[in-house]
């Protein structure tokens, strides 16, 4: 007896323990609940003399390391169970299959810039450009760059250096992380008149302030944000009225009008609506990889790609080929996410749901994300588990990312290809074995803490 008594005297406090370099290096990984609840399972072994006092930092480690291994070095395919289609943090739009595909041939010697047939040099990325040109008829060219904002920095620069861009004050927006559209186009010694206010821009105000300076007008889809109540500015058609040189920024990149997203612009009607010049990113709605898409009047798109900055925003083969690929299928993941049938996802949600001990059912709203479709709630389920799976999740392989809601963890089951429901289930059936990661052991504390 007393040698059970000097035993659990030696061991080691939790609040020492919890203090101890690698398991508070375990904490920032995992969240605090499964170290306690590691911590705790230890002391207890060592209670009953399964284990020796000092070896109880150890133990716990032991049961930690196979969650705490530090993801290995380089990116990591994650399932997005956050029911967000287009998560910046994960990466915006998966590629489909025929994307994939796509970039997989293209890693080595590739026909980028290449005439296979004539054996001489042949036009960079012509043929993701004829793609391109056939999903959008109303351009008459088209050009690729590294990302939507260098296709607006590349369309200031070639059509309005040393001149004036007239922009609505309530266009002048931040894009995200501290970057703001009108800090890059003063970058390329354009400078910004803005017409209107906040809220309210006419057509009157764009050619009240035309002068001879103005190059162009400058539209920008405000992506990320919603003026409601009194407000507006004018249509690409009203705009193009003024007769000045209309260049608009769509920035999600949606070739065609989707009712899915009724707010966002599309290409092809931006420019039936009179724009000589369309920008978009390549990895927002429509679905492909980062690039920025260029399209419209050929004299106008033939400026931007003799410009010297043309050249230092090049887009890369990978890129092309995905980009390419994405556009010739008209069919991606993003799209697949974006109308996903509800009660489908209920299905798969309820068989989901019945594998799992503790999980239940429950709405779920996903968004588009990635700057686009805002205020667009996408009416959907989810599984919910316990929170504290959220972290051993995340580190899991493969790693599941949810959304913790409500002091539950949400598992959108929108973004996660149908095939890939069984790994989600084994994801988390692996998470639920690590202790406190189902919530039915000693750690009362919850996770997270600090
Ligand atoms: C997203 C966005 C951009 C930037 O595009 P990237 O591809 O992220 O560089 C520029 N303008 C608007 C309106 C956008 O929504």
């Amino acid at each position: 007896m007393t040698g059970a008594v000097d035993r659990r005297r030696d061991i080691p406090r939790t609040d020492a323990l919890l203090a101890d370099p690698r398991l508070v290096a375990a904490a920032r990984h995992l969240g605090r609940g499964p170290v306690k609840a590691a911590v705790t399972a230890a002391q207890q072994e060592a209670r009953r003399g399964g284990i020796a006092p000092q070896d109880v930092a150890a133990a716990a480690l032991t049961t930690l390391a196979a969650l705490a291994a530090e993801p290995a070095p380089g990116v990591h395919a994650v399932l997005n169970a956050t029911g967000v289609v287009l998560h910046t943090n994960l990466g915006r739009a998966p590629l489909s299959a025929a994307a994939r595909a796509a970039v997989q041939e293209a890693t080595g010697y590739v026909d980028v810039e290449f005439d296979l047939a004539g054996g001489r040099r042949a036009r960079r990325g012509r043929t993701a450009l004829e793609a391109l040109l056939a999903a959008v008829p109303e351009a008459e060219a088209a050009l690729v760059v590294n990302n939507g904002a260098a296709a607006l920095l590349l369309a200031v620069s070639a059509l309005a250096a040393g001149r004036t861009v007239l922009v609505s004050r309530g266009e002048l927006v931040e894009i995200g992380d501290g970057f703001r559209l009108p800090d890059l186009i003063e970058t390329t010694g354009a400078r910004i008149r803005e017409v209107g206010t906040t809220n309210c821009t006419t057509v009157a105000d764009y050619t009240d302030a035309a002068d001879e300076s103005v190059a162009c007008l400058l539209k920008i889809h405000p992506s990320n944000f919603r003026v409601v109540g009194f407000g507006g500015t004018p249509s690409t058609a009203e705009l193009a009225t003024t007769g000045l040189p209309l260049v608009v920024d769509i920035g999600s990149g949606l070739l065609s009008p989707d009712p899915a997203v009724p707010d966002e612009m599309d290409a092809r009607s931006t420019l039936r609506d009179g724009a000589a010049l369309v920008t978009g990113s390549g990895d927002k709605l429509l679905g492909g990889p980062q690039a920025g898409i260029v399209l419209g009047r050929a004299d106008v798109v033939e400026r931007l790609r003799r410009h010297p900055v043309a050249r230092a925003v090049r887009a890369d083969k990978l890129s092309l080929a995905a980009l390419e690929a994405t556009v010739r299928a008209g069919h991606t993941p993003t799209l697949d996410a974006l109308h996903a049938d509800p009660a489908q996802l209920r299905r798969r949600c309820e068989a989901l749901a019945g594998r799992l001990p503790g999980a239940a059912v429950v709405p779920s709203d996903g968004a588009v994300g990635g700057g686009s479709g805002t205020g667009v709630v996408l009416p959907g389920w989810a599984v919910a588990v316990d929170e504290r799976l959220a972290g051993p999740l995340r580190c899991g392989t493969p790693p599941v990312v949810g959304r913790v809601a409500g002091g539950r963890l949400l598992l959108d089951l929108r973004c996660v290809p149908p095939d890939r429901d069984d790994d989600v289930a084994r994801a988390v059936a692996a998470a639920q074995a690590v202790p406190g990661g189902d919530g039915r052991s000693a750690d009362a504390t919850g996770p997270e803490q600090a």
